[in-house]
């Protein structure tokens, strides 16, 4: 399994995962085991999205970032993802049960934005420690082969996140269909994904998946789609996915 010992690999370069426990954050959600794309303490006990302490002081990257800075980007920013991705998946419940998804485009909407934030801030604070500290292991292996030489990979993030047009990220990803670590811009960071998800079933509905068959009567072809769904497929990706602990 190269590419699950990669992801873990990863994972743990980029300080994920059971690296949380050694630093000496509170092990909140520590009953749950920490699979792939965890993070001790972006959950809590009861299975809500909770926000992680950060893995240092808020002062222990000056004069880099003031404390200040932390502190409201932290406490504030953060917080405020966590509280808009609880509520969104509450919404989504009270939809559920009332059969009503009059707002689902609304409701959609903020998952992907709260969902993201959330997630990609838990990251944040993780890529970052007082004094920095090198790239080596398995991640340097890969990047080497992906990218020629770390100087050329830092270069290119450098270069990635520097050119983000207006608000977004650049992102070191692992990419596990192909086994590869890529980099990657987001713009804003939601566009209705939640930064992470392993996909388990997917449909396409751009037209030219559809518009020879059912021309512009999208929802017939959603129905038939759904006709032929192989949820067998999904069930196995979805076991492999929790799987990889
Ligand atoms: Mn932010």
């Amino acid at each position: 399994m190269r590419n699950g010992t990669d992801r873990r690999s990863f994972m743990k370069a980029l300080g994920m995962g059971t690296a949380a426990a050694a630093m000496g954050t509170r092990a909140v959600g520590s009953s749950v085991a920490v699979g792939a794309g965890r993070l001790s303490g972006a959950t809590d006990r009861d299975g809500k999205y909770a926000l992680p302490r950060l893995p240092y002081a808020y002062d222990a990257l000056e004069p880099f970032l003031a404390s200040q800075t932390l502190t409201l980007h932290h406490d504030k920013h953060h917080q405020g993802y966590v509280k808009g991705l609880n509520a969104t998946l509450d919404k989504l419940a009270a939809a559920r049960q009332a059969g009503n998804y009059s707002t689902i485009k609304h409701l959609s909407r903020d998952l992907a934005f709260h969902g993201s934030g959330h997630v990609l801030h838990a990251i944040y604070w993780r890529s970052m420690t007082p004094g920095g500290s090198r790239l080596k292991g398995a991640l340097a292996d890969a990047v080497r082969r992906d990218f020629g030489s770390q100087e050329a990979f830092v270069q290119q993030f450098a270069a990635a996140t520097r050119a983000v047009e207006g608000s977004g990220w650049g992102v070191a990803a692992y990419e596990p269909m192909g086994g590869k670590v890529l980099v990657l811009q987001a713009e804003k960071h939601q566009n209705l994904t939640v930064w992470g998800v392993v996909p388990l079933l997917v449909c396409d509905v751009w037209e030219h998946a559809y518009y020879l068959d059912y021309q512009n009567r999208r929802a017939e072809y959603v129905d038939g789609f759904l006709k032929v769904a192989n949820w067998s497929f999904a069930n196995q990706r979805y076991i492999e996915a929790t799987a990889q602990a």
